[in-house]
């Protein structure tokens, strides 16, 4: 029988619930009459599943033998647990043997030349680096995969997105969604405290998200459905008081955590791209990483940088739109800006150079665009932007609180690359979000300029 969603009744119902209902279903959206699809199948978050785990995948009707991928860490985390809950299965482990892992290249290539027994299925032990090694690989043989979650510090267990660094440039490759998530509470609340701090982060960065996403849509036209940003906007409120549970390690509030986190994974699923859970903020967080990789620095968590823009971005909302719509101001012209991107992405200026405008739209584009900018605002946006002056010192000081960063000098960035991240993070991808919009009016490296050094010296939020 086709399954038919119930929009009113999701109004009133919890997240968990709704996603309960979704999961492994294709179905067509009473809110966007789109035909969204969720490919995994389970969502199991809870105290000590591993030693059942065999049980728990039954319905998948999975065979063969499993490869089994972790890291030193996550094989000590549960390794002994999950493989011999997998035992009726004669799973082969694969372990990486080092601690500046990334998906890339190399993790990629090692764990197809581990595929040398022709695994039935695989499963990855471990956080975002390890899932989305294990999911490129997936997608590339066509043999399926499971995620056991160790940290609830990403939302990226349920996407389908694969982030892989290739030649020191972060491409998201088409990937596959896991079969099934599980993760151990246990297990998460034993990983280092700083991982769930990022998944927090990871979760608040949606507040810009959505509202960067709706504006979107509103003014350039993208993809969106109410349905999928409802179920998010939903995952963000049941979180945001989550950090006093964390700080008191309550098993629970960690797969709570962990919950969020797989349904917007599953919100990115539903949508088929990542637009649901990522905005301008996230644009920050990936030229950070990108000056990370060119500098052969090991990389901070991607929820710790994510977090940071969260707040730089809501700051930057609140400046540009606390006083009606902003001042129009000159932007950078085509010649400069090239300059810039030259300067700032080094060798992998000719990408984003050929992936961009060099310029922001003039004229009378610009103008119809204005128009519906002040539309936009008017009908939710101006109500968004309020939340965010009391939601920017509540999520600073409850990121304080569970151990989280929040300005980039504390990940070690300096005034310089926190200023080319904010300024020119848009350009790695030719999305619509609040960097583009600071852009547009000619605000973005007025911007960049104040909360750069102003965060260096404790000053602006
Ligand atoms: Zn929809
Ligand atoms: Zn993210």
């Amino acid at each position: 029988m086709t399954y038919q969603p119930d929009m009113k009744r999701w109004q009133d119902m919890d997240t968990h619930d709704i996603v309960g209902e979704v999961l492994g279903k294709t179905f067509v959206c009473p809110a966007c009459g789109r035909t969204h699809r969720a490919d995994t199948q389970i969502l199991d978050i809870g105290p000590d599943l591993l030693p059942s785990i065999s049980d728990r995948i039954a319905p998948l009707g999975l065979s063969g033998r499993p490869l089994v991928v972790f890291d030193d860490n996550t094989y000590a985390a549960c390794g002994e647990k999950l493989m011999s809950g997998l035992s009726r299965y004669n799973p082969e482990p694969f372990i990486f043997h080092r601690d500046d892992l990334h998906a890339d290249s190399f993790a990629i290539g090692r764990v197809m030349l581990a595929m040398v027994n022709n695994p039935g299925f695989l499963v990855a032990c471990g956080s975002g680096c390890i899932t989305d090694t294990v999911r490129y690989s997936s997608l590339r043989t066509g043999v399926p995969f499971i995620s056991v979650g160790t940290a609830a510090s990403v939302d990226g267990y349920a996407s389908t997105g694969t982030p892989v660094i290739v030649d020191g440039f972060k491409y998201t490759y088409a990937g596959v969604a896991p079969r099934a998530i599980f993760a151990d509470t246990g297990v998460l609340m034993d990983a280092p405290p700083k991982m769930s701090a990022a998944g927090y982060g990871d979760v608040m960065a949606k507040y810009v998200a959505l509202l960067d996403w709706k504006m979107a849509y509103d003014v350039e036209g993208e993809d969106y459905c109410p349905l999928i940003a409802l179920i998010i906007a939903k995952a963000l409120e049941e979180c945001r008081s989550l950090t006093d549970d964390l700080s008191a390690r309550r098993p629970a509030a960690y797969g709570r955590l962990m919950e969020a986190l797989s349904l917007t994974g599953i919100a990115m699923q539903l949508m088929g791209n990542t637009r649901p859970a990522s905005g301008g903020e996230h644009h920050i967080s990936h030229l950070l990483e990108i000056t990370d990789i060119q500098k052969g620095k090991h990389g901070s968590l991607h929820g710790d940088k994510v977090g940071i823009g969260t707040l730089i971005t809501m700051y930057m909302y609140l400046q540009m739109f606390s006083d009606g719509m902003p001042a129009q101001r000159p932007t950078l012209g085509a010649a400069a800006w090239e300059k810039e991107i030259r300067r700032v992405y080094g060798t992998l200026a000719d990408g984003a150079i050929a992936m961009n405008e060099s310029e922001p739209p003039q004229g009378a584009v610009w103008e119809e665009q204005k128009r519906k900018i002040e539309r936009s605002m008017e009908a939710y946006g101006y109500q968004h932007v309020a939340r965010f002056a009391t939601l920017l010192p509540e999520l600073k000081e409850r990121i304080l609180s569970i151990g989280g960063p929040v300005r980039p000098d504390q990940l070690g960035y300096t005034v310089g690359e926190a200023y080319n991240a904010i300024a020119f993070g848009k350009e790695v991808r030719p999305k619509f979000t609040t960097l583009r919009i600071a852009e547009r009016f000619g605000w973005l490296y007025d911007l960049a300029d104040e909360i750069s050094s102003g965060l260096a010296e404790g000053k602006i939020y």
